[in-house]
């Protein structure tokens, strides 16, 4: 990672040893937090482990997370947006996934989602990963709770 510029964003995935991503010029593409663009990347690098047989290239989806990325500009919407459009979910279900790959794009579902939640409201990817990791121990601790008065555990009867 660096905030150097390096003559394209894009990196031979053949190599699948080393990955440039460079935030040069980060302020004038978007005004949403590093962190957020560190994640976005690691899903798409996510994303094309899952498959790498297709990018939006000549047709670009900047929404899409296996947009090709031409447009600089487009990294603001992709990060707000944080999905997977319907002609790619398509062809990942009609792919014979492995159960590490149907693992890997679970979680990358999970990660587009947390990351479009957190964009839309301009929050700190780190920040609302904080939050939420509160609200479900919170959420846990309130059903064990829920659960041990149900069964009287815990309560003088
Ligand atoms: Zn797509």
């Amino acid at each position: 990672m660096t905030m150097i510029a390096i003559t394209s964003t894009y990196c031979k995935r053949g190599m699948q040893i080393l990955s440039l991503i460079s935030f040069f010029a980060w302020e004038h593409l978007t005004n949403l937090p590093l962190n957020n663009g560190l994640v976005f990347f690691i899903a798409d690098l996510l994303a094309l482990d899952i498959d790498g047989s297709y990018r939006h290239d000549k047709d670009p989806l900047p929404e899409c997370i296996y947009d090709f990325g031409w447009n600089k500009a487009g990294v603001d919407i992709g990060i707000r947006s944080a999905l997977i459009c319907p002609g790619c979910i398509q062809r990942i279900n009609r792919k014979n996934m492995s159960l590490n790959e149907k693992g890997l794009f679970n979680d990358l579902q999970v990660i587009l989602n947390d990351l479009g939640n957190a964009s839309k409201w301009e929050t700190d990817i780190i920040d609302y990963w904080k939050i939420h990791k509160v609200n479900a121990e919170r959420h846990v601790h309130t059903q064990r709770n829920t659960q041990k008065k149900q069964k009287g555990v815990g309560t003088s009867m």
